[in-house]
C-alpha cells in the first residue's frame, strides 16, 4: 500500500484546486523519500494538516485552527472565500491492506460554511466511523505513527507510558477492537 495522490480543494491556503502526486515504489519494490520544499508561510504544513484532516481529525486545535471552519480558504485581497474545502486522499491498496477488494482507496471529506460535513470513501458518501474501522483495520489513521507532527517525536520520547500506548496499539492492529469496544459501551 502506498500514497498516490493528494487534492486539496478551498482548504486553508489552497483557494485553487491542487494535486499531489506521490512516486510509485521503485523496481526493488522501496518507497520513495518525499520532500515538500517552500518559503516560510508557504503552505507545507497546510499539506500536513490536510492528510490529518481527511483522515477523519475531529481536533481543530491539531489542524491549527480555532474553530472548524477556519479550515476553508478565507480569502484574500484578490480572491473570494470559498465555500467549502475538500480534500481527497487515494492510496494504492495493492497489497490489500486495507480489507476493500478495490485496488485503489480514496477517503474524502468536505466542510461547508455552514457547518455541514460530508466523508466520502470511494466517492460514495460514508460514515466517519467506517472510515476510522477501515484506516485502524489498515494500521493507518490520524493517530498513531503514520501522521508525525513538527515537535511529536519528542512528545512520543517524554510521553508517559499510557499515552505512549496509543503508538504501540495502532502497530499491534488492536485499534479495530477498540473502536467496536467504544461503539458497543
Ligand atoms: P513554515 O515553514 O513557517 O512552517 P509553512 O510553509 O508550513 O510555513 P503553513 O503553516 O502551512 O506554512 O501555511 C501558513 C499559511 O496558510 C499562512 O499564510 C496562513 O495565512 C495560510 N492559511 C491558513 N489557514 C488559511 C485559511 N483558512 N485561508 C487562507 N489562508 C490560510
Amino acid at each position: 500500500m502506498y500514497l498516490k495522490q493528494i487534492t486539496i480543494h478551498g482548504f486553508k491556503s489552497f483557494a485553487d484546486k491542487a494535486n499531489l502526486e506521490f512516486l510509485p515504489p521503485d523496481a526493488s519494490g522501496r518507497l520513495p523519500t518525499i520532500g515538500i520544499v517552500g518559503p516560510n508561510g508557504s503552505g507545507k504544513s497546510n499539506v500536513a494538516d490536510a492528510v490529518r484532516w481527511v483522515l477523519g481529525e475531529q481536533s481543530v486545535k491539531v489542524v491549527r485552527g480555532k474553530k472548524s471552519e477556519d479550515v476553508i480558504f478565507a480569502g484574500s485581497g484578490k480572491r473570494a472565500r470559498s465555500s467549502v474545502a475538500e480534500v481527497e486522499l487515494t492510496v494504492v491498496n495493492d497489497d490489500r491492506r486495507i480489507p476493500i477488494d478495490s485496488e485503489e482507496v480514496t477517503v474524502s471529506r468536505r466542510l461547508y460554511r455552514d457547518g455541514e460535513s460530508e466523508y466520502l470513501l470511494n466517492h460514495k458518501i460514508t460514515r466517519l466511523m467506517d472510515i476510522q474501522m477501515m484506516l485502524a483495520k489498515a494500521s493507518f489513521g490520524k493517530e498513531g505513527y503514520s501522521v508525525i507532527g513538527q515537535g511529536q517525536i519528542d512528545a512520543i520520547l517524554t510521553a508517559s507510558p499510557e499515552e505512549r500506548k496509543t503508538f504501540f496499539d495502532e502497530a499491534t492492529g488492536v485499534r479495530p477492537l477498540q473502536i467496536k469496544k467504544d461503539q458497543a459501551l
